[in-house]
């Protein structure tokens, strides 16, 4: 059933910025000022309890792979197995080169689209999900502050991007990915009303902070067996480098005995699951 939005807490008003902010300067305040006023007095103790309490929260919101705020899977099944995600698309230019690509090398991938995005180019990701490839939520607007927002405007972050990949690809999303894998304290129950799961990374690429392919390679071909690669084939300075490099380490991990698969289960137009699994063993 198509969720219901609230449309006044969807969009990308200065107000909500204004609330995340307010939010995250009052901790950072706060915190200043508990800091301050135990240095000053007579207990070390409690300031070192302070900061071990501040970085446990810290841990917490930003580590990619914490399971204390929500249960997230960060590995693919399946001995030989590695799965390729892309995030932040559908891009106009650089998603169908890489739809061709992957078609070109028989690969199917994961791509974590963001709403607005794929509302914009709806196009492109029928052609991702036609294709064989997994369409996952990855919020409507990829908003950066993510793990400050109102609850009103994270469910509808969450809501509103499985709304568009239902209307485009003719089914709901079954798998979440935050930006930049930023957790929420009310993430976990959100997600299990919206019947997904979150699906993290042990491979960060980091192709959002270089544009050298060499680099670039030697990241991605570090994959061991179950690994899930984070890539971007959405960049504001395009994907050039990833495009470049792709057939090659494509190439040589196919060389090592590895199996490319999906992050999770797709459904097929029957609605029945296919597995994400594969058989071989480098
Ligand atoms: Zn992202």
């Amino acid at each position: 059933m198509a969720s219901q939005i609230p449309a006044a807490s969807a969009g990308l008003g200065t107000t909500d910025m204004a609330r995340s902010v307010i939010f995250f300067s009052s901790i950072l305040a706060i915190t200043a000022l508990l800091a301050l006023l135990y240095a000053f007095s007579l207990s070390w103790l409690l300031l070192v309890v302070l900061s071990a309490t501040t970085l446990l929260i810290l841990y917490l919101l930003f580590h990619p792979r914490n399971q204390w705020l929500v249960a997230n899977r960060s590995r693919v099944d399946g001995a030989g197995c590695v799965a390729l995600t892309f995030d932040d698309g559908p891009d106009p230019v650089d998603t169908p080169k890489l739809l061709d690509l992957l078609r070109e090398k028989d690969v199917k991938a994961t791509f974590f689209v963001v709403g607005k995005r794929a509302d914009q180019y709806p196009e492109i990701v029928r052609r991702a999900w036609t294709e064989g490839h997994l369409i996952a939520n990855h919020t409507w607007s990829h908003y950066s502050l993510f793990c400050f927002l109102m609850p009103g405007r994270l469910r509808a972050e969450i809501d509103r991007c499985t709304e568009s990949i239902r209307r485009t690809c003719g089914s709901r999303p079954r798998f979440f990915r935050s930006p930049v894998g930023l957790r929420h304290p009310l993430l976990a129950p959100y997600l299990e009303d919206a019947g997904l799961e979150y699906v993290s990374w042990t491979i960060r690429t980091r192709d959002t902070l270089t544009a050298n392919s060499s680099i670039l390679a030697r990241r991605i071909l570090k994959a061991a067996s179950g690994d899930i690669i984070l890539l971007h084939d959405h960049l504001p300075g395009g994907a050039d480098a990833m495009l470049e490099v792709l057939p090659r380490v494509i190439d040589e991990l196919r060389e090592r005995g590895f199996e490319f698969v999906l992050a999770g289960p797709r459904e097929d137009t029957g609605g029945t699951l296919q597995s994400a699994a594969c058989e071989s063993a480098p």
